[in-house]
């Protein structure tokens, strides 16, 4: 077998919560690793249209990886924000029946739960619930105290402060067009060479290559010469809707109804500057599409006056959306169209990428920062200077403080790495740090 050199030991492609986790986890084992994103910032894909909620882990069915690693990492996630300084709270969630059909299903998360060994699970009368939020309304509730919600994007730049502090790149602008394994045509163990579009193509050698692009997964996939096709399962979107309330956020905890089939019910939750939202709901729908349907309030105002029956008339407001990735169609009616071929930046348009550059009111996300209205508008801060993690993470979350909105990740380490892949390479070649520690790894041929 011959060996062969590599420009990295892994690249990871996209820089959403995933990938940049990643990332993380391998630079800590001392990897040379580049995380390749194809927007101009991290952490504009999924990772931008969640709920930012901090999950106990109640649900999960035993052995299942998400029982394992969401217990496992909401453990270490709290930790993790402490030691960065990213906002959080752990404010607690009720998970509420408001009849007495859904007892038995409460029974069943209570059970699940503490078989998932989620710490400080306790069952609430319907007195104890109210005496903790009076204005709820439950025949019964469980309380989590684990459960919070945290800044996702001051998270996700702190775990790219984390990647560059260990000396690796995360480069952004560049989508990953394709992947061929090196030497034979084997996936496993010789390596790639990866190929990259955007301003500044380019070709670079990796040993791993760890693909994260979201709801890109089965396209990204598929432009990896020689990936069976058959292990590429069908994409289905779960496009999952929220809105706003106009007023006063009536509840301190996270609030959810048991969950649905496919998701976790619409529930409610006030962010991190106190603004209340309700949402995700879940429809299946062809391809990603980010507007919001006035027309579904409907069916929000008759899920949520089941438990706060004192929501007023009108006070709703569409807000954004989220789409999920989903590998499994819980929706009924047709199966969707095989994933495309080949790779590169989705198409624009309303199915297209978010652009929080250009936000419009149903652009808008969880980070809003004070009482901004939906309609509040993206504004980009300017790179903050000085020392490179801490010192660019305590500016981000000062000039976060002070906008409406600010959906857009920057960090002093982002104005300091956005390295075009030339560039990168250039470093590679000439920086002795670079050269050390980035064309060690030996890439075994055949
Ligand atoms: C409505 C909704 C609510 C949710 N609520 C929560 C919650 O409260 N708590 C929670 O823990 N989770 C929640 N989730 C789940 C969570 O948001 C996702 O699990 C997570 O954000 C997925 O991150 P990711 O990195 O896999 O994907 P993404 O964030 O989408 O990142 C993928 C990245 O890959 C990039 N990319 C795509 N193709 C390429 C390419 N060819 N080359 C380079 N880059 C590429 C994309 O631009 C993107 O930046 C929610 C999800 C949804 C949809």
């Amino acid at each position: 077998m011959a060996v062969m050199e590599t420009d990295f030991d892994a690249i990871v492609v996209g820089a959403g919560a995933v990938g940049l986790a990643c990332g993380r986890a391998l630079a800590l084992r001392g990897l040379t690793i580049a995380v390749l994103e194809a927007e101009d910032a991290i952490g504009q894909g999924v990772s931008s249209r969640n709920s930012e909620v901090a999950h106990g882990g109640l649900y999960y069915p035993t052995g299942s990886l998400r029982a394992r690693f969401c217990v496992a990492g909401r453990r270490m996630l709290y930790p993790f924000l402490d030691a960065h300084g990213v906002t959080y709270d752990k404010c607690g969630k009720l998970v509420v029946a408001t009849d007495e059909a859904e007892l038995p299903r409460l029974e069943a998360i209570l059970r699940q739960a503490r078989i998932n060994d989620v710490e400080g699970m306790r069952w609430l009368s319907a007195a104890e619930v109210h005496a903790l939020e009076p204005d709820l309304r439950a025949v019964a509730g469980l309380l989590s105290p684990e459960s919070g919600i945290f800044d996702s994007h001051g998270y996700m730049v702190a775990l790219r402060g984390e990647i560059e502090g260990r000396g690796g790149a995360v480069v952004t602008g560049t989508p990953v067009l394709g992947a061929t394994p090196l030497g034979a045509a084997s996936l496993d163990g010789g390596g790639f060479t990866v190929r990259t579009g955007g301003r500044d193509p380019a070709t670079v050698t990796t040993r791993l290559l760890v693909t994260a692009p979201g709801l890109a997964a089965q396209d990204v996939a598929a432009g990896i010469e020689g990936f069976p096709a058959d292990l590429i399962p069908q994409a289905h979107y779960g496009k999952g809707s929220y809105f706003a309330l106009n007023g006063r956020a009536p509840f301190k905890r996270l609030v959810y109804p048991p969950p649905i089939p496919g998701a976790l019910g619409v529930h409610y939750r006030r962010d991190l500057g106190g603004q209340a939202r309700f949402g995700p709901d879940l429809e299946y729908v062809e391809a990603p599409d980010y507007r919001v349907d006035p027309n579904r309030a409907d069916g929000f105002y008759r899920d949520i006056r089941r438990f706060w029956p004192g929501l007023p008339d009108g006070a709703l407001v569409p807000d954004y959306v989220g789409v999920r990735p989903k590998i499994h169609w819980t929706g009924g009616g047709a199966a969707r169209l095989p994933p495309g071929r080949g790779v590169g930046p989705r198409p624009a348009g309303p199915g297209g990428p978010v652009r929080h550059r250009k936000p419009g009111p149903d652009l808008l996300h969880g980070h809003r920062r004070g009482r901004g209205g939906p309609a509040g508008r993206l504004k980009k801060g300017r790179p903050p200077r000085g020392s490179r993690r801490r010192a660019g993470l305590q500016t981000v979350n000062a000039l976060r403080a002070r906008l409406p909105l600010n959906p857009t990740p920057t960090s002093a380490s982002r104005a300091a790495m956005p390295l075009a892949m030339p560039k990168l390479k250039k470093a590679l070649n000439t920086s002795p740090n670079w050269c050390d520690r980035a064309v060690t790894t030996k890439a075994l041929r055949n």
